[in-house]
């Protein structure tokens, strides 16, 4: 049986089959050659404009409200998402530090290596 699942997910780290097809269509960037669904691949884009400065924080987020978060996500994206997901809350101030974790958010300038 070659009908295995022989990659995974760039976003949420699901396995599943690509055919040699899409595979080799690299001038084409199916997101089939990414993720395994296109809100996936969404998450994906998001992630990667955001780490490369295309788009800001805030624009980041706004995309992923409209975006259905996987339930897991690759540890690289779920720290770029949550980061991005602290912009622009209307209740976060400098005190208001997460009390389970309790570090201070101190690494958000970070570049998250990606690609
Ligand atoms: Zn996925």
């Amino acid at each position: 049986m070659s009908e295995t699942w022989n990659t995974s997910c760039a976003v949420c780290g699901r396995r599943y089959h690509i055919c040699n097809a899409c595979q080799k269509i690299k001038t084409a960037k199916s997101w089939r050659t990414v993720t395994d669904t296109m809100e996936c691949y969404q998450i994906y884009l998001i992630v990667h404009e955001y780490t490369n400065g295309t788009i800001t924080g805030e624009r980041a987020r706004e995309l992923l409200k409209s975006c259905v978060l996987p339930a897991e996500m690759q540890r690289h994206i779920k720290t770029v998402v949550d980061e991005i997901l602290r912009f622009g809350k209307p209740d976060s101030t400098e005190t208001d530090i997460m009390p389970d974790t309790g570090k201070t958010i101190s690494h958000l300038g970070s570049s998250v290596n990606y690609c």
